[in-house]
């Protein structure tokens, strides 16, 4: 009589941490990538499920996880070929250059949360036949409120993948696609795609000769999936009325927009995404896994993208549709020179200039406020990522905002207390917090640029 084999019949140090404990899961999608036999599926909220009479206990998705440890020495190794210190200590990671750039192509600098950098490049990787696609994302067209992955094979293709999707999207998923396709491929990704993606890449040569490029971008976290559906309620939208979501329409910075079935956008809320929605909704819909993540700066790419936030003395952003990169790799600066050499990328080499340098209110939540969490959570008993780098010590001042962070996503697990804070960030009632903390930021910025003169 044949037997049916059970998820507890499989040892749990053979497969990925998310099936087991959604804490640690990513929603990378390495693991059901990675699975030779496709035993693996992602579930509606991307979490992996695990097909036991499928599974043949080989134990790659486990290695490869990224969720219940980040190992951060071997990833430098793997990427850099040696074990820079700063890939490893520092929020920026290893840097080799500085750029502000943008992509010269108009349309594909309009339609880029910054200056379309991520998909300029791409672009011309694909134009020159240097790779055959590129790994990007985009929001179901039949379910705009969910995000996924595909192959751009074209210009159109490209530009429809544009834009931060503050979302969580498994980007890896695809790697079962790249294994079955002929030909190079260019990655744009989370850092935490990007980990599993490099220690994926190491086990199988066959993948890392394909993978050419490995593009990745800041992350400050993506944001939990119920959030879209949450604010089409609030807005009295109806999901069927959706077309398209995005996160960044209209003018940079952009805002987050629902375009209905007749073609009308809808702005979600009444300020630019980054003072309006996503520094807001982050305190509420960070998922837990992003709770615990300490790369905010894609440290293992080969090139790494943010957003140019820099002020000038005026305290206004001094760049507009214009994106940071930081060259990482040989490869990753080939790629920008050969770019910027085919005249698809203009950039502006700002290497050292302090004016440039990432914002420390960028890196408070992954690097300060992570490492508190990690240590708190773990002295407790609760389940949470290894990290084999020294976690820095923290002030009152850290541990205290550390705390109240945590309490305000507590409170984002009660969805009565979500709708009201979308109630009041998506209407007029968000007024005077909104310009409170413009005001504050404005303040900060020309303190610090007082400061660094003095210096
Ligand atoms: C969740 C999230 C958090 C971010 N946090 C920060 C931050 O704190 N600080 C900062 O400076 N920048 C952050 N960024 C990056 C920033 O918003 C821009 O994406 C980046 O500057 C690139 O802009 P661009 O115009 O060059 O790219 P574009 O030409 O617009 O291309 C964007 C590329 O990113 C890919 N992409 C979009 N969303 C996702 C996703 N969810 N998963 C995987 N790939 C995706 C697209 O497929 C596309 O290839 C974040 C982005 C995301 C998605």
């Amino acid at each position: 009589m044949a037997t049916t084999k059970k998820l507890t019949d499989i040892d749990p140090a053979l497969l990925s941490a998310g099936i087991f404990n959604e804490d640690l899961c990513a929603r990378c999608g390495t693991c059901s990538g990675s699975c030779p036999t496709k035993a693996i599926q992602a579930n509606d909220r991307h979490f992996p499920e695990v097909d036991p009479e499928a599974c043949i206990e080989c134990g790659l998705c486990n290695t490869v996880c990224p969720g219940d440890k980040v190992p951060y020495h071997a990833l430098a190794e793997k990427t850099f070929g040696w074990d820079p210190q700063e890939a490893v200590e520092t929020f920026d990671g290893y840097v080799q250059k500085t750029y502000i750039g943008h992509s010269t192509d108009d349309t594909i600098r309009g339609k880029g949360a910054g200056g379309g950098v991520i998909t300029g490049l791409l672009w011309d990787l694909l134009k020159s036949g240097e790779v055959d696609g590129c790994v990007v994302t985009r929001m179901k067209p039949d379910e705009p409120w969910v995000g996924e992955p595909f192959i751009a094979r074209s210009y159109e293709d490209l530009c429809s993948s544009q834009g931060s999707k503050y979302t969580l999207i498994p980007v890896n998923q695809i790697i079962q696609e790249i294994r079955n396709s002929p030909g190079r491929f260019a990655f744009a990704g989370l850092p935490c795609q990007i980990h599993g993606l490099r220690l994926l890449m190491e086990e199988e040569p066959a993948l890392k000769e394909k993978i050419v490029a490995v593009i990745g971008l800041f992350c400050g976290g993506a944001l939990e999936m119920n959030l879209i559906p949450e604010l089409l309620q609030s807005k009295g939208i109806a999901k069927a009325d959706l077309k398209d979501f995005e996160f960044r329409g209209g003018p940079w910075p952009g805002r987050f927009r629902a375009i209905k079935q007749d073609g009308t956008a809808v702005d979600i809320h009444r300020y630019d995404y980054n003072v309006g929605a996503y520094n807001w909704l982050i305190h509420l819909y960070t998922p837990k896994r992003c709770q615990t993540c300490m790369d905010g700066s894609a440290q293992f790419a080969d090139i790494a993208v943010s957003d140019a936030w820099t002020r000038g003395e005026d305290g206004q952003h001094k760049f507009k549709n214009r994106s940071r990169l930081l060259c990482r790799t040989e490869r990753g600066l080939e790629l920008v020179v050969q770019a910027m050499e085919r005249k698809n990328l203009e950039c502006e080499d700002v290497s050292g200039d302090p004016d440039y340098e990432t914002y420390k209110t960028q890196t408070r939540r992954k690097r300060r406020g992570a490492p508190i969490r990690i240590q708190r959570w773990g002295g407790r008993g609760i389940a949470v990522p290894a990290y084999d780098i020294r976690l820095p010590g923290a002030n009152g001042k850290e541990k205290f905002n550390e705390r109240v962070s945590a309490l305000c996503l507590w409170l984002g697990e009660f969805r009565f207390f979500r709708m009201l804070v979308l109630k009041i960030i998506t209407t007029c009632l968000s007024v005077p917090f909104v310009e409170y903390r413009i005001w504050a930021k404005r303040r900060r910025n020309m303190r610090d640029k007082k400061k660094k003169k003095k210096k």
